[in-house]
């Protein structure tokens, strides 16, 4: 498929996980990419694969909480392949602070929004993906919390800001997609089940958390990186010409109980 031939992409949280398989995807589409992610070594080498099966890429250092940072990965995108298609807003945390976790997870978001946004319409249009979580829809159970945790009053500390983030950029996700979408720019989420990355590591090491996580997805088994990466392709591409505002489970049908 070459969907995206002559594009160019802005993936963050690209050095690992969905981000990584987002990037590979969209390479393999015919996108131009512009892996971003705080970890800029990580960063370095999804762009080195990219460019050792061909394709065009390159990488940035980027810490999605610093707007000015983002502001300038997007004109370092424009600089380098000449156009600005499409942006992955996708780098994230689990388990951090308060603080921390709305920082990243839901200012991150909001910056990129705001600045994709307002270039994408400038040049006549583009489309947006935010990751979100099944924590944007529902609460969260299979986490690491445990009753002792809850009982100490800190254990739901993390969830509950990871949760709040999550349903932040469904809401994001909605105002920009309404805000911009006479000017041709498309926003949609999507809202991952447990996917095998490295941040469900520390839940799936535990004694048994796999089979439980597993036991939390009607289809029986954890979701992969390339299956995220797949549902975002297709909603950033023409495919989804007509789609926007969507928050779009990819769960394995954890949240169809
Ligand atoms: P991951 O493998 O940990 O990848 C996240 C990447 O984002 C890492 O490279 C991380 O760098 C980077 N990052 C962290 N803080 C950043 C910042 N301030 N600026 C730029 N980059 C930053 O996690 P993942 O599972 O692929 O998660 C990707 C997204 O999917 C997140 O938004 C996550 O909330 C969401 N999600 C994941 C799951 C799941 O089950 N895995 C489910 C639902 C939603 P460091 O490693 O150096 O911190």
């Amino acid at each position: 498929m070459d969907r995206y031939e002559g594009s160019t992409a802005l993936v963050t949280g690209a050095a690992s996980g969905i981000g990584r398989a987002m990037a590979e995807r969209l390479a393999e589409e015919g996108c131009a990419v512009v892996c971003a992610d705080i970890d800029g070594e990580g960063a370095e080498d999804t762009a080195a694969q990219l460019l050792e099966k061909g394709s065009r890429a390159s990488a940035i250092k980027l810490d999605v909480t610093d707007s000015t940072a983002i502001k300038e990965a997007i004109e370092k995108t424009i600089d380098e392949f000449g156009s600005f298609d499409v942006l992955m807003n996708n780098a994230g945390i689990a388990g951090g602070s308060w603080e921390d976790t709305i920082d990243i997870n839901l200012s991150g978001v909001y910056y990129g929004l705001q600045h994709g946004c307002r270039v994408m319409a400038q040049r006549g249009g583009g489309s947006i993906v935010n990751t979100a979580s099944v924590a944007g829809l529902n609460g969260l159970v299979g986490t690491t919390v445990t009753p002792e945790e809850l009982l100490q009053g800190e254990g739901a500390v993390g969830t509950g800001a990871y949760t709040a983030a999550k349903h932040g950029v469904v809401g994001l996700t909605r105002q920009f997609a309404v805000t911009y979408g006479k000017l041709n720019v498309r926003v949609n989420a999507i809202c991952p089940g447990y996917i095998v990355t490295p941040m469900t590591a520390p839940f799936r090491e535990r004694e048994g958390g796999t089979e439980f996580l597993e036991s939390l997805h009607p289809i029986g088994r954890l979701g992969e990186s390339e299956e995220i990466a797949s549902a975002a392709a297709f909603l950033a591409s023409s495919d989804a010409s007509f789609i926007t505002g969507i928050a779009l489970p990819v769960d394995g049908g954890y949240t169809a109980r």
